[in-house]
């Protein structure tokens, strides 16, 4: 996928994963890495659960998760899958009719452990309702939530504790011969999740949910996360991820792009490139680059874009991007067009002609793309 014969050093080698399948978005194998994210309103609040799902589908979220705790919420699973415009993720925790419910109210997947909903009967239940309405499964091992049995064995959570209670899980979702699952094994501990995870890799191909959980408030937790999953995409670990930061799910959504582009394994809208800004900028770097990041939302085609403030690294930079503007001096900077320097531009219009260049740019790689289907 990411594999890039010129420059060797870009490649990143991904785990060989089978492949489920979450409602229309495919999950492991060759598919590209999904992005997740949760609501945080009241499931019964229609309407709000929409609008988030919403939001969080408009700024890339491929698939949303919404917990459902009780029966009501069940019920109104079942308009939030029908408003919704990407496959929906039920979030049930050990009542084993929950489960039941939002499989019947078209949830995409469950996210259940089946080894926490009681009997083999309830498991068999559970497990029969998702195969009748097409509905994978996510097994979710948390540090913070494992068997007692396992702790008692091991102690204190740790990554060997973890991935056993993933694989009974596994066990009794395959010895009812159930494959759509998924898995993860969180833990809010950077190094207990990227040990757990890496284990649990060696351990199945089932593909792999990414996550560090409770990673904390939108800074701390982006670079929590950052380092963590950062880490296990780049050794080729995770097929879909979820951040989890105590802020709105799209910026949830935005900080999994963020990190999918870093690591050149998914593309999707304008890859800003700017610099920090210094004494010699010949414009206002840190102002102009927060006006485009908001005029350039609605772009959705992977592209690239450099402000560099003046002659320093400019140039240098505009050379790999679609286009860029280097500050130059005298109120006015240099535009490049894929790559090359191609006119001067007054300071004081630039944002909008950076706008129109760029939007120009996203419709040729568009047309160019469509021809080459
Ligand atoms: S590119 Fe120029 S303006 Fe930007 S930080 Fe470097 S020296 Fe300063």
């Amino acid at each position: 996928m990411t594999h890039n014969p010129i420059r060797p050093w870009r490649n990143i080698e991904r785990r060989k994963s089978r492949q489920i399948h979450v409602g229309s978005v495919p999950v492991g194998g060759d598919a590209p890495i999904s992005v997740q994210t949760m609501t945080n309103t009241v499931t019964t609040d229609i309407k709000g659960t929409i609008a988030q799902v919403t939001a969080a589908a408009e700024a890339g979220a491929d698939i949303v998760r919404v917990s459902v705790p009780d029966e009501a919420s069940a019920k109104a699973l079942k308009e939030i899958v029908r408003e919704s415009p990407v496959p929906i993720v039920a979030d049930i925790h050990f009542h084993f009719r929950r489960g039941i419910e939002a499989a019947e109210a078209g949830a995409a997947c469950l996210r259940i452990n089946p080894g926490n909903i009681g009997d083999e009967k309830r498991v068999r239940e559970v497990i029969a309702a998702a195969r009748d309405h097409g509905c994978s499964m996510r097994i979710g091992v948390n540090a913070g939530s494992l068997e007692k049995h396992l702790l008692e064995k091991y102690g204190e959570p740790c990554p060997e504790a973890m991935v056993e209670s993933g694989l009974e899980h596994i066990r009794i979702l395959e010895d009812n011969d159930f494959h759509e699952f998924k898995i993860s094994v969180k833990a809010s501990d950077v190094f207990l999740a990227a040990a757990a995870y890496q284990q649990l890799a060696e351990a199945t191909d089932a593909p792999i949910h990414l996550g560090i959980t409770e990673a904390g408030g939108l800074t701390s937790g982006t670079i929590k996360s950052a380092i963590g999953m950062g880490n296990l995409l780049w050794m080729g670990i995770g097929d879909t991820i979820r951040v989890s930061l105590s802020a709105d799910p799209v910026e949830e959504v935005k900080v999994g792009y963020e990190i999918l582009k870093s690591l050149g394994l998914r593309h999707r809208g304008v890859n800003i490139i700017s610099c920090p800004s210094c004494a010699r900028q010949g414009f206002d770097v840190i102002k102009t680059v927060e006006a485009l990041e908001t005029r350039l939302e609605h772009i959705k085609t992977p592209m690239s874009l450099s402000i560099i403030g003046c002659v320093v690294n400019g140039p240098g930079e505009a050379l790999m991007t679609d286009v860029g503007f280097t500050g130059g001096g005298a109120g006015s900077g240099m535009v490049y067009l894929a790559g090359k320097a191609s006119h001067k531009m007054s300071n004081d219009q630039m944002i909008d002609h950076i706008v129109e260049e760029v939007e120009k740019r996203a419709a040729t790689i568009e047309a160019e793309a469509q021809a080459a289907e």
